[in-house]
């Protein structure tokens, strides 16, 4: 097509198939887009439940990556807030209607037409084109997306580490602004000390809060301490279970496999609220019974708009809040998503050099 480039990207031809160069199409930029070189794409679990189709949904062939960060090439003649060279990511939204009540007030992740998410999600709203008609992520060359869904990365934020800000930080803050942990004061708890769970810590740290980790890997302690948590948990040892039973009045849980939430209501206190933020596919089995007696809330939360997300970017900016990060190169994806299928042992976000894997 006329207004169609190519460019490389890394991604998989089926379920069980491997990670492999591809060549993908993205549009050229309009008026409204700016286009972007890929340096860096962050790896979350969200790309592993895609790439090995844990839903049953993927459309193949599949190019993961929904925390990409990169430096500006093109901008189209009505941009006025970015110019090349500048430095800019974008998170999981890369396109959506901008009409309905939820995009005007910010909350292009509620759009009510559905936001196209940037992996493997229909493209609906024009914005934003490939050659299949579904979106390809950012493990590759490069990006155009309409200025709307683009962030500006601080000069001053390392490059390699702002692709986790857009995904990872941000499906943390904004749950932690939802439920009032931004004033601090609060005793906040995160459940899975992975990609998420890590900033969860930093960031309910800087606001103020009072921090425990809780943990199935007990060698994840001295990491979370190190990085602000004030207390650590290991979820399976029922002895520190039920002496911390009541201490806490939010948790955020990131558990990336099928567990039973009931095990952990018992660590909050009355008023208590605890959000599902993991992608567990299987259902919880819950007597409503402490709901009842401590008045508990169950919520949830899914990434934040696009005001927020610049907003949780200028946070980690200010607040010097850094994902610890290993970088990887394309060919050791398989291994990578064989590592998070497993368990995220490790307190890391894992990362694609982009540059380094051309
Ligand atoms: P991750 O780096 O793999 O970390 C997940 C953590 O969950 C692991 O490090 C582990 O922490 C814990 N865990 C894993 N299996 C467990 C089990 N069977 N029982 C208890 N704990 C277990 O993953 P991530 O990138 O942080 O993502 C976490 C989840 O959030 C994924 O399901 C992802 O798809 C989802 N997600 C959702 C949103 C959203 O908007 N709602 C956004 C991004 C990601 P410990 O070793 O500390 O126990
Ligand atoms: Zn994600």
């Amino acid at each position: 097509m006329a207004d169609m480039y190519e460019t490389i990207a890394w991604g998989k031809k089926s379920k069980d198939s491997k990670f492999g160069l591809m060549q993908i199409e993205r549009n050229l930029p309009g008026v409204d887009d700016v286009t972007f070189d890929l340096k860096f794409c962050g790896i979350c679990h969200s790309d592993v439940h895609i790439a090995n189709d844990d839903m049953g949904i993927t459309n193949f062939p599949v190019v993961p990556g929904h925390e990409l960060a990169g430096v500006v090439t093109a901008v189209g003649s009505n941009v006025t807030k970015f110019k090349l060279g500048d430095k800019v990511g974008v998170g999981c939204i890369s396109d959506s209607c901008m009409k309905c009540s939820s995009c005007n007030q910010g909350f292009e992740q509620a759009c009510h037409g559905g936001m196209t998410i940037t992996t493997d999600s229909k493209i609906k709203h024009g914005h934003i084109k490939t050659n299949s008609g579904y979106t390809y992520g950012g493990f590759s060359g490069s990006q155009t997306v309409n200025q709307r869904y683009l962030i500006r990365i601080p000069n001053e934020y390392p490059l390699e580490l702002a692709g986790p800000v857009f995904c990872s930080a941000l499906t943390m803050y904004s749950p932690l602004c939802q439920w009032k942990a931004n004033g601090g004061g609060m005793t906040v708890g995160v459940i899975g000390i992975g990609g998420l769970g890590q900033m969860g810590i930093q960031l309910a740290k800087a606001m103020g809060n009072q921090v425990t980790a809780i943990s199935t890997t007990p060698a994840k302690k001295p990491v979370a301490l190190e990085i602000g948590a004030d207390m650590f948990i290991v979820s399976s040892d029922d002895a520190q279970m039920v002496s911390e039973a009541n201490t806490l009045d939010l948790i955020l849980n990131t558990v990336s496999a099928n567990h039973q939430i009931e095990h952990y209501l018992p660590l909050l206190r009355r008023n208590g609220v605890i959000v599902q933020l993991g992608l567990a596919f299987e259902k919880h089995n819950i007597s409503q019974i402490p709901l009842i007696m401590k008045r508990l809330i169950i919520a949830g939360g899914g990434i934040g708009g696009i005001p927020e997300t610049q907003e949780c970017m200028d946070f980690c900016a200010k607040n010097k809040i850094f994902s610890k990060i290993k970088m990887v190169k394309a060919s050791e994806l398989d291994e990578v998503f064989a590592t998070l299928v497993k368990k995220n042992d490790q307190v890391i976000r894992y990362v694609l050099d982009i540059e380094g894997s051309k």
